[in-house]
């Protein structure tokens, strides 16, 4: 350490207390890194690399200007980094020694609150995990939306993953003690920054978030995740709302892999919206609504009575379409409310911002008198009263210009008519500008030069200017010389110069009254920050819901009627993402569950529409619970309290398990949390495995279900030998697919029949794949063998109650195959003991 200069050892000693952020260290213009954060910022940044002279040693340097580093930073925070912003913070002209430096603030995944930096639709949430005994609390917050949450996840940290999976979350707080292990699979699954603090006291700023809340372990839950914000900020941050408790309860729980096997709102294939369920219902005009619809598909009511108001409001749009049309346009002028009370709290807004928030909220009063014209009491009341937003509009109204620069320190901000003060300021400078436009024609007149301009440069002010050839009329006991050019002098005069004086001094005091102007209204304004926040969540409400009534309409979808029973009727159910892509026409499908039918066993061949079956009941379910109509001609559907789903193709090749493994943890957890009131889509099950291991699991799977969960199910299988538990187990119901054979070409009909699928054509599939003639005729020929095999296997199992348990070994084949024929043929009564000590030696031989 001795060998370095005072600055290195400030530096040394500040990155010493930011180990894990880029430390920008302020040097003049630029923000400079050294040693291995200079090496791994000029990589991700591309950036050159320098080195500065330290003793011995050469030290690695990198910087980034200072006017263009919030570009850099993003950088670096989109890459999961975080940087610590170290700034001079005294003088350097008074400084004695080094000058003083400190981390002002520590930005970070989870806290950027700089509008660049967030996409617009989407939440941006630090959350924090709590362990408390055997169970856990999390708790998220938006900085830049101010909102925060807290939950109790009971036993589960699979359903720790869950719940934060979708949110989105960009970094998580942990306290050290909790396992490599946990934190490996956080940042896997979740792709999260993952942050460390094992304070657990809320900071003293902050309590008044949590004075509603009583619970010890709650408190100290969302006390991490305050005091990391507390000291990464290094600010009080004024616009954060009350904690909102968030009771699980209260919504339908829905595993990671449903969020995913559904493709809710991000494709399996490409993490992307396209095709997704979002993408079907988002036509929010706000980004606040299109954040409020992420959160209300994250989480689906469980209260028959809020579900069935949300489809009144739906309805109630549908019914007025020229009122909708209206809040549809008016909805487009709406600013992002929500975000910029966040920056009102921050100190960032800038004279636009507020003049957006002014013409925002100019139409609410509208707003608010078109819901009233469509007569509906839920829709009626979703809006506030209109009070405290009068009183902001005037306030914007009364002093803010119409057309403010962005910067808020060189004037052009503030009405004439808002403060005396300034209006005398800038009367005085008009006046004085006045003169100096009238100084031109009195001293032409005065010296009878013609020529005689009166200019102004910024070096010497205001001049007067005459040519070379009339320089004899000057009166050189008036003018005084300032400036002399090739073919002009220029001049001027005390009072010239008083004038002068007195413009400018104007001008600097009123540019400094009316930043302190300005300044003053942001302040004010801090006052409305609930009522902004308030407003912001109501709107976005609406949003949501215009836009549920317009997707409704365009698509016709229907309201489902929401029953008490446990019974499930859909008729001409369709797939709301698949149907859109569809080249052909989507064929409808019904779904008929009665009390006493809870599993339908679904066989039929690949690609004839199982899989898109099971999703279509997935996702209409989840429709109808966030207030949605569904893509149906009727529905009748209880409120369920879960979804479980194992859907192929979502093989986690992100962590490594193998398909089989991925299918038996789904399983797992469904047939662990189902309850009666779950929905339970499994298809193919067993898939990954041998058959009969597979078989036998499925079987067995189905069983469990029917007997001990009665959850409602859908259970695709190619074992078709499962079909015969129709006869054994009552709540089971056969249906398959429809197919059309015609001389061996096979046409899929994507139709549910009742019954069971004949055959599974596999192979046919494979030839509509274009697979070559030698393989498919081979195929066709193991096929017509392994079907004579299995004809004898279902004889035996026939008899014996169908127990698929027993043969552990692979499928035989037709070595086998000849050995059970010489079985068959044996005449038992003409043989003797010898005879058939015999037979079995030589029919040994053969296995
Ligand atoms: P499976 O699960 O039986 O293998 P999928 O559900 O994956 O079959 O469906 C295969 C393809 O058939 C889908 O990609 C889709 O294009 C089409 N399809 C499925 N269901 C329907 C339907 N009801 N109407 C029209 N096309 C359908």
């Amino acid at each position: 350490m001795a060998k370095y200069t005072p600055m290195m050892k400030q530096y040394l000693q500040i990155k010493k207390e930011n180990q894990d952020s880029f430390l920008f260290f302020r040097l003049g213009d630029f923000y400079e890194m050294f040693f291995d954060d200079a090496l791994k910022a000029a990589k991700e940044l591309e950036i050159t690399l320098t080195q500065r002279d330290g003793g011995d040693e050469k030290i690695p340097m990198c910087g980034v200007p200072y006017h263009s580093a919030e570009r850099y930073i993003k950088i670096l925070i989109e890459k999961g980094y975080k940087v610590a912003i170290c700034e001079q913070v005294e003088d350097p002209k008074t400084a004695k020694g080094v000058v003083k430096r400190e981390v002002v603030q520590v930005i970070t995944p989870g806290t950027i609150m700089e509008g660049s930096m967030l996409n617009e639709e989407e939440n941006n949430f630090i959350a924090s995990i709590t362990p408390v005994i055997n169970d856990f609390v999390i708790s998220y917050v938006d900085l830049s939306t101010g909102e925060s949450f807290v939950s109790f996840i009971e036993r589960e940290f699979k359903d720790v993953i869950s719940e934060l999976y979708n949110r989105p979350v960009k970094e998580i707080v942990v306290p050290s003690e909790i396992d490599n292990q946990a934190k490996a699979d956080l940042s896997l699954y979740l792709n999260a920054t993952i942050s460390t603090e094992d304070e657990e006291e809320i900071p003293s700023d902050y309590q008044y978030l949590v004075e509603d809340f009583s619970d010890e372990r709650l408190i100290r839950g969302f006390g991490r995740v305050f005091q990391y914000i507390y000291k990464s900020q290094k600010r009080f941050l004024l616009h954060l709302q009350k904690v909102v408790y968030i009771e699980l309860a209260q919504y339908m729980k829905l595993d990671l892999y449903s969020k995913r096997n559904l493709e809710l709102m991000e494709s399996i294939r490409d993490k992307s919206k396209k095709g997704t369920l979002l993408s079907v219902l988002d036509q929010t005009a706000t980004a606040m609504g299109a954040r409020k619809l992420k959160k209300w598909i994250d989480r689906p009511l469980l209260s028959k009575e809020l579900i069935e108001e949300r489809h009144q409001q739906v309805q109630a749009l549908i019914d007025h379409f020229f009122e909708r049309e209206e809040l549809k346009d008016s909805l487009k002028d709406m600013y992002d409310i929500e975000r910029l009370a966040g920056r009102i709290s921050y100190g960032n807004v800038n004279a636009r911002d507020l003049l957006q928030l002014k013409r925002s909220l100019a139409t609410f009063p509208s707003v608010k008198e078109i819901l009233n014209q469509i007569n509906n009491d839920l829709l009626q009341n979703l809006l506030p009263e209109t009070k405290p937003y009068e009183e902001i509009y005037q306030l914007l109204d009364a002093g803010i210009n119409e057309e403010p620069p962005i910067s808020i320190t060189e004037g052009g901000i503030i009405k004439n008519g808002y403060h005396e003060q300034l209006d005398q300021y800038r009367e005085a400078s008009r006046n004085g500008k006045a003169w100096v436009a009238n100084l031109e024609a009195d001293e032409r007149k005065r010296t009878g030069i013609k020529s005689l301009k009166v200019g102004y440069n910024k070096v010497f002010g205001y001049y007067i200017e005459v040519t070379k050839a009339n320089l004899a009329n000057v009166d050189l006991t008036r003018y005084e010389r300032k400036q002399t050019l090739t073919n002009a002098e220029r001049y001027i005069t005390p009072e010239l110069k008083e004038k002068e004086r007195l413009i400018l001094e104007a001008n600097d005091q009123s540019v400094e009254l009316e930043y302190d102007l300005f300044v003053e209204i942001r302040e004010q304004m801090k006052n409305y920050i609930p009522a902004l926040q308030l407003l912001a969540d109501r709107i976005s409400q609406l949003d949501v819901l215009l836009s549920f009534a317009n997707v409704s309409e365009t698509n016709n979808y229907i309201k489902p009627n929401m029953v008490d029973s446990h019974v499930v009727h859909v008729e001409d159910a369709r797939h709301p993402v698949v149907e859109k892509v569809m080249k052909d026409e989507f064929v409808p499908n019904h779904f008929n569950l009665d009390e006493e039918t809870n599993i339908l066993l679904i066989t039929g061949p690949n690609m004839a529409g199982k899989s898109t079956y099971m999703r279509q009941l997935g996702l209409i379910v989840i429709m109808s619970q966030i207030g949605c109509f569904v893509p149906a001609r009727s529905a009748k559907l209880p409120v369920f309290d879960q979804i479980f789903t194992r859907i192929g193709a979502a093989d986690d090749l992100v962590s490594g398990q193998s398909t089989f493994m991925v299918e038996m943890l789904e399983a797992e957890h469904a047939v662990r949390n189902a309850t009666n009131h779950s929905l339970i889509l499994f298809d193919e099950i067993g898939r990954g495995t041998s058959t009969y291991d597979g078989m036998a699991l499925a079987q067995s799977i189905v069983e469990h279900i029917h007997d001990h969960i009665g959850a409602k199910t859908l259970f695709s299988t190619h074992y078709h030998e499962l079909t015969a538990l129709e006869d054994t187990l009552h709540q089971l119901t056969n249906v398959h697919v429809e197919v059309d054979e015609h001389d061996g070409e096979v046409v899929f009909l994507h139709h549910i029949k009742e019954g069971k699928a004949d055959k599974s054509y596999g192979v046919h599939v494979a030839k509509l794949a274009n697979l070559p003639d030698d393989i498919i005729d081979r195929a066709n020929y193991l096929l017509n063998t392994y079907e004579a095999t299995s004809s004898i296997r279902e004889k035996s199992t026939n008899e014996e109650q169908l127990t698929l348990f027993e043969p552990k070994e692979e499928p035989p084949i037709q070595r086998d195959l000849q050995v059970v024929h010489q079985l068959q043929d044996l005449n038992l009564l003409n043989m003797t003991p010898m005879d058939a000590m015999n037979f079995l030696y030589e029919i040994k031989k053969k296995l």
